[in-house]
């Protein structure tokens, strides 16, 4: 039966799933707050250039993500790179691209490379992911590598990523990481090849748009969310700052504590799961620049005492022919959502930061900077906390007809725009399975739907 759906936040997970949602013959309104789609993946100006707000690439194994770039006519438009790692470690830059680099890095001595080699064999073939969320990731690394090289190596990257959280962080995070570089190799391909699209998620999000256009979405962008409430009919309000406007069901992309605020209806316990999850958020910065930096495209940085967490050399990747032929330099730092970073200015990040990169950089002056902008997002990703599957928020809510679904729900992955997709599409099979094992008006009344226990938890917890 088809429904009238609001699907509400308007990044790849919005869009997503307003495309399959219309593909089961659905009726979908796809809302945004922000002036543009794309959320965390959409693209800006910087200087006179257009490229993604954040670093983003794709790799040849993110097969949910290759397929829905198939259907918007892109895939074709896909460049494939090898690309260079780099490693700044005792104020000195370091190739750590193959196999003969690693072995010649000279920060760790050989049995320690021996160690830390394993660990990433080991951890390339572990399958019982669940096991490894009751483990701390410190524990984990120091008995798999030691305890100098969880000192040398792994405790700086662990920082860089997840500042002092790395403390309550599972081994499920470094496994899932590691898990992602190798899963190519799992699919059956030689080796893992980062990729771009030509014009970049400017250009993806152009064509994802008029695709949804095509299939009859509704796009709402401009639109803040301010409440979501059920109507003495059953069906669900969305309430912006002028309007409110009804619709069959919702399903919210929002982070969790953003839903939790926005749905007073949801009970104690609901609200108790939402506002448990512990995001960790961005300050990334994109430096457009007259000459390139380094061969690497990342330049993990081991070294303490840098503003920002890492170095990605976009233009390492990216043909420079699509940024007018200067270099693309991000610069992120993973914070809290409270970190005083957010309340810092553009010009204090600006000085900072490009300070740091001189620092890294000696030949790199103040005139080669063309351009700088700063991007804030609070709530980028869940953190991976002990046992962290076992306190999911739910998906299907105890308001009928309301759904939840964000990255929080990634259980067994990192963060990206495949694992997004999955999650979409695995929600929107998930629906239509419902639909064809339950009397056609089963869960579309709310007078006759009755939502279980086991309803109210999560449905992709694999
Ligand atoms: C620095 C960085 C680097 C990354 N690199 C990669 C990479 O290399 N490869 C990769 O595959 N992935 C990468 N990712 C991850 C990728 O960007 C995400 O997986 C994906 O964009 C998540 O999409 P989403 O729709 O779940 O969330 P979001 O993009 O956060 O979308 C949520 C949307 O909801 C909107 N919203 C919030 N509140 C409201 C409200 N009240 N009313 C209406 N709308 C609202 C927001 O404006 C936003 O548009 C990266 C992310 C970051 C931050």
């Amino acid at each position: 039966m088809t429904q009238h759906f609001a699907v509400l936040g308007g990044g790849i997970l919005g869009m997503t799933l307003a495309l399959r949602l219309t593909q089961q013959g659905h009726k979908v309104t796809l809302i945004e707050g922000r002036q543009n789609l794309g959320g965390l993946a959409d693209a800006w100006k910087i200087g006179d250039c257009t490229w993604d707000r954040h670093y983003h690439v794709t790799l040849m194994s993110d097969l949910h993500a290759r397929e829905v770039l198939r259907e918007i006519g892109l895939d074709d438009e896909m460049q494939w790179v090898e690309t260079k790692t780099g490693f700044f470690t005792d104020n000195q830059m370091h190739s750590m691209s193959n196999t003969v680099e690693f072995l010649k890095f000279p920060p760790l001595r050989l049995i320690d490379k021996l160690r830390l080699g394993g660990t990433i064999f080991y951890a390339a073939r572990v399958t019982n992911w669940k096991k490894l969320e009751s483990i701390s990731v410190g524990d984990w690394l120091t008995k798999l590598s030691g305890q100098r090289t969880f000192e040398k190596m792994w405790l700086p990257l662990l920082r860089c990523k997840l500042g002092e959280c790395w403390r309550e962080t599972s081994a499920a995070f470094i496994w899932a990481t590691i898990a992602r570089m190798y899963a190519a190799r799992r699919t059956g391909l030689k080796k893992e090849m980062f990729g771009y699209c030509r014009g970049g998620y400017a250009n993806i999000l152009e064509q994802f748009t008029k695709k949804l256009k095509s299939q009859g979405v509704e796009i709402q962008c401009n639109a803040m969310v301010r409440g979501v409430r059920t109507t003495i009919d059953g069906r669900l309000t969305v309430q912006f700052a002028e309007h409110d406007r009804v619709f069959d069901q919702v399903v919210s992309t929002l982070p969790t504590p953003v839903m939790s605020r926005l749905c007073p209806e949801l009970n104690a316990n609901e609200k108790q799961l939402f506002d448990g999850v512990r995001y960790h958020g961005i300050v990334c910065a994109s430096v457009l620049l007259k000459k390139s930096l380094s061969p690497y495209y990342v330049t993990n940085i081991t070294d303490a005492g840098y503003p920002f967490t890492a170095v990605i050399e976009m233009t390492s990747l990216v043909d420079k022919q699509e940024l007018d032929g200067n270099a693309l330099v991000y610069l992120p730092r993973y914070v809290t959502p409270n970190d005083e970073m957010f309340e810092k200015s553009d010009a204090e990040i600006e000085h900072e930061f490009i300070a740091g990169l001189q620092r890294m950089h000696p030949s790199l002056s103040l005139a080669d900077v063309k351009a700088f902008r700063v991007s804030r997002v609070r709530h980028v990703f869940a953190l991976p906390t002990l046992g962290y599957s076992d306190r999911l928020p739910p998906t299907v809510t105890s308001v009928p007809g309301l759904y939840s679904l964000n990255s929080a729900h990634i259980v067994n992955g990192t963060l990206n725009v495949n694992e997004t997709i999955k999650l979409a599409n695995d929600f929107v099979a998930t629906l239509r399975d419902w639909e064809v094992g339950c009397k056609p008006d089963c869960w579309c009344h709310t007078e006759t739907r009755k939502i279980s226990d086991e309803m109210l938890y999560p449905v992709f917890a694999e």
